[in-house]
């Protein structure tokens, strides 16, 4: 078998399981890009086996401490173990995610549940050239209607891989009725954000919601109003859900109709609106903040922090006496120490201080490694104004 012998000192020795380009000490036998190779360390030990690819800058990530091929039947073991242990904890629900990549022992492959529809992203090259025994292990295990491929998300590039979508097994539908904790969506899974629901907020909208009932609410960066709809059905006075793209803000107004419940849907830069709700002297008693991704990489961090300042300020203005604000980054490269940071910078500008009340994260099928900290990425606080003292 073809392999890496890899540098002392290289994170592999401390529970990681990448190995980047810089860390190589030689590469044998001439694998291509894709194929499993072994991981030796300076000694000849092996290390384990891991998928290749030269022409990412993590050349190799480890799937197994042994040695291992990725055949069928490693799929169908590992698929089996994703769903025992989301069963074991009661988070194995209708709507899911099932397989999250390195946290799963799958590195780059990632399967979405929506009922019997699978939704599936293979974001490295080891995964991508064996998409078709992943999806034969997938029909195996699960028995599912159909496996759409949302392999459109730009990480690919970063391996060399095209930007492709489809039906992979059987006819995804194109407007797929589904129910979260009695909150009626319709979801695109061949082409909505992510792959169709934002699936990682799921625990979060119960966790927001509990605090709604006879509150007024404001939801930035609604998407197609999740969480609006969760406190509009858990018994919210006033709604406002505000989202910059058109398309969106049409999906929140027909979701409401859909649910019966009233949200004001406002198309709008959130940035704006908060800041001429400030000016308006409007108050909202939960305010909801979860924006896109304002960094993709180490590099914009400080811009990042400067967008999310501004839009913890303005709310922060907004809160009424014990006033709630839930507020998330999704940025993976935005710690939760810098994100806590960044509040308390905010509180400093907008003087209003705050307790929290929970640190919020991603939920039980989006499994965190702490020896694998890109494994987390989504971070957030639910925390109350202050009486001024
Ligand atoms: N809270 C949503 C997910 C939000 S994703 C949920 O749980 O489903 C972020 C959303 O912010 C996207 O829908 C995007 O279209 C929107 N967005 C991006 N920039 C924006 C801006 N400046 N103002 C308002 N919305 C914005």
């Amino acid at each position: 078998m073809a392999g890496i012998v890899v540098r002392p000192r290289a994170r592999i020795y401390h529970g990681h399981d990448w190995v980047y380009n810089t860390e190589v000490l030689k590469t044998f036998g001439d694998p291509a890009p894709g194929e499993v190779v072994s991981l030796k360390d300076g000694r000849d030990r092996l290390l384990g086996s891991a998928i290749y690819n030269p022409a990412s800058q993590i050349v190799a990530r480890r799937f197994s401490r042994q040695r291992q091929e990725l055949d069928l039947d490693f799929f169908v073991r590992r698929v089996r173990l994703a769903i025992q242990e989301r069963e074991a904890l009661g988070a194995f629900g209708l709507a899911g995610r099932v397989i999250w990549s390195e946290s799963d022992g799958l590195p780059g492959l990632i399967v979405d549940r929506y009922g019997e529809h699978l939704v599936l992203q293979t974001l490295t090259a080891g995964m991508d050239l064996r998409k078709p025994l992943i999806v034969e292990a997938l029909k195996l295990v699960l028995r599912p209607a159909s496996v759409f491929e949302r392999n459109d998300a730009p990480v690919r590039r970063a391996e060399g891989l095209p930007l492709v979508t489809g039906d992979l097994w059987g006819q995804t539908p194109p407007d797929l009725p589904i129910e979260l904790d009695g909150v009626s969506f319709r979801v695109d899974l061949r082409s909505g954000h992510k792959t169709g629901l934002y699936l990682d907020q799921v625990e979060n909208y119960r966790l927001v919601a509990a605090h709604a009932a006879g509150k007024t609410v404001l939801d930035c960066f609604s998407n197609q109003g999740a969480f609006a709809l969760h406190c509009a059905r858990a018994g919210a006075t006033r709604i406002v859900a505000v989202e910059s793209n058109a398309d969106l803000v049409q999906q929140i107004r027909l979701n409401a109709a859909r649910n019966q419940v009233e949200v004001e849907a406002v198309q709008a830069n959130a940035f704006d609106y908060l800041s001429s709700a400030v000016d308006r002297s409007e108050t909202f008693d939960l305010v909801i903040l979860d924006p896109p991704s304002f960094t993709k990489s180490r590099g914009s961090v400080d811009s990042a922090w400067r967008g999310y300042k501004e839009i913890h300020r303005r709310a922060l203005q907004l809160l009424s006496p014990r006033g709630l604000l839930a507020t998330f980054s999704c940025s993976h490269h935005v710690t939760r120490e810098m994100f806590r940071e960044m509040l308390v910078d905010a509180s400093v500008d907008a003087k209003r201080f705050v307790r929290v009340l929970n640190f919020l994260s991603q939920p039980l099928d989006h499994p965190i490694l702490p020896h694998l900290p890109e494994t987390e990425y989504l971070k957030g606080f639910l925390v109350q104004a202050l009486p001024g003292r």
